[in-house]
């Protein structure tokens, strides 16, 4: 069918429309918020993220990866703070072009909307939040926020793009037999900013991302094209709650990250207004209805944000649905279940490694051993290119199915730390021994 409606323009359906108008599609896209190019919005969500190859390429196939990288600020690593104060940079990859990137989020969307606004069969209601959807009436109830209208909308084809409160899928769940989980995270986050210094340089290393280790917590920082930082402080959500007024707040950070205090001029009145985000993995299925519903993006599958994919994995989503409509002559019946069962075991893999992230990130990232072991990771890489990987490459500078990257990885994490806790220096280990235990392990 050629009318398709997406729920939710942010960063997935904003991509996934322009890819679908460019296919012949007549793409209608309600989205809730204000247009964000003309408004100050509501932020809601993270500031910056990290872009890598599979955002990327995806970007690519609409032709819009330059320009995006023409505003992105390339992190060669990650640079650690430890308590102590000993910085130091763990690079990610082992060439120049090995990098991430840092985007910011609004900036990003306000490119996909501008490419998509050039596109005579899309059109887009901002200010339209969806209330509801009707399968068998195969209609979606409508409210203008601008003027409160309340309306009914035909909706043959469904596409909810509208994130991880998505209201298609709790449509989806009301009317069909979707199985559902959420798992909360323990730690919630907050924000805060490091401006620019005063003589309008960046206040700390731009090239990087941030990281201030500690154990259970962490912050980490992303750099902004205005010069400034977006620290994002991830802490279980009782302690949270302990820091309730601004003598509680200096406190906690002069304990524990002496070194960002100066960095943060407005550290009370931020950590008072800015709003505390929680974490959440969904995990759902079947993400369509037919051939006349389909989730993408965090809709589908949301994942905390611990290795900087959930936007990659949904723009990689939209490249993957394309690519079926393609296949299948855009008969969205055979499209919707093969996207499902091709993206589910992968959305679940990178759900995974978001999941024990997290605890590299915030327990393993100052330990000395963690340093040797990405050196060694980068030295297998040279040794045997090609036949070796790391996971952090996998995930961040190829393509493999996440699947591939998770069943891989563990055998990596397990074999090569193993190697590097009874090392001090990367000449104790051999390589060639190293090697083979790898593809042991990867074998059985
Ligand atoms: C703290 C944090 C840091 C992150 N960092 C990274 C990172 O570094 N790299 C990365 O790749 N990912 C990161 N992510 C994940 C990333 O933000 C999401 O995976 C990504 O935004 C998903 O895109 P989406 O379009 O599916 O959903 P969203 O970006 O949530 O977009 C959904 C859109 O739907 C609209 N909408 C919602 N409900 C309705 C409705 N009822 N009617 C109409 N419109 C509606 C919303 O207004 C929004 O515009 C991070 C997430 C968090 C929370």
């Amino acid at each position: 069918m050629r009318d398709v409606t997406l729920v939710g323009g942010g960063l997935a359906g904003s991509l996934l429309a322009l890819m679908l108008a460019r296919r012949g599609v007549h793409v209608t896209v309600f989205e809730r918020r204000a247009d964000q190019r003309a408004e100050q919005v509501e932020e809601g969500r993270s500031i910056n993220l990290a872009l890598s190859t599979r955002g990327i390429h995806a970007l690519s196939q609409v032709g819009l990866d330059a320009e995006v990288l023409a505003r992105a600020i390339p992190m060669r690593g990650r640079f650690i703070h430890p308590v102590n104060g000993n910085t130091s940079l763990i690079p990610y990859g082992r060439t120049a072009d090995e990098v991430i990137h840092s985007v910011g989020r609004r900036g990003l969307n306000a490119q996909l909307l501008d490419a998509l606004a050039r596109e005579p069969n899309a059109r887009v209601f901002f200010q339209h939040r969806v209330t509801g959807y009707d399968p068998r009436a195969r209609a979606l109830a409508v409210r203008d926020e601008a003027t409160g209208r309340e309306f009914t909308a035909p909706a043959p084809v469904v596409i909810g793009t509208d994130g991880a409160a998505s209201a298609v899928r709790l449509a989806l769940m009301q009317h069909t037999r979707m199985n559902y989980a959420q798992d909360f995270l323990e730690h919630g986050y907050k924000e805060l900013t490091i401006p620019p210094a005063t003589d309008g340089s960046f206040r700390i290393e731009p090239n990087a991302l941030h990281i201030w280790p500690r154990g259970g917590f962490m912050m980490i920082a992303l750099p902004n094209l205005d010069l400034s930082f977006t620290c994002t402080l991830f802490l279980r959500h009782d302690e949270f709650a302990k820091l309730d007024t601004r003598e509680a707040v200096h406190s906690f950070f002069q304990k524990t990250f002496p070194d960002a205090i100066p960095l943060l001029p407005n550290l009370e009145d931020e950590f008072a207004r800015n709003p505390t985000g929680g974490l959440v993995t969904v995990r759902c299925g079947p993400w369509h209805l037919g051939g006349q519903a389909l989730l993408l993006g965090d809709a589908a599958h949301a994942i905390v944000p611990f290795f900087g994919q959930g936007m990659n994995c949904a723009f990689e989503d939209c490249g993957v649905l394309a690519e079926l409509f393609d296949v299948h002559g855009g008969n969205w019946a055979d499209v919707f279940p093969r996207f499902f069962d091709a993206r589910k075991p992968n959305t679940d893999a990178i759900a995974q490694l978001a999941l024990d992230n997290f605890v590299e990130m915030r327990d393993t990232s100052a330990d000395p051993h963690f340093a040797l072991k990405r050196q060694l990771e980068h030295k297998l890489e040279d040794k045997f290119p090609g036949r070796f990987v790391s996971k952090y490459a996998m995930v961040s500078f190829h393509r493999f199915p996440y699947s591939e990257a998770l069943k891989r990885g563990r055998v990596q994490d397990r074999v090569l730390m193993e190697a590097c806790s009874r090392a001090t220096a990367l000449a104790e280990l051999d390589a060639d021994a190293i090697f083979a235990r790898l593809q042991a392990g990867c074998s059985n």
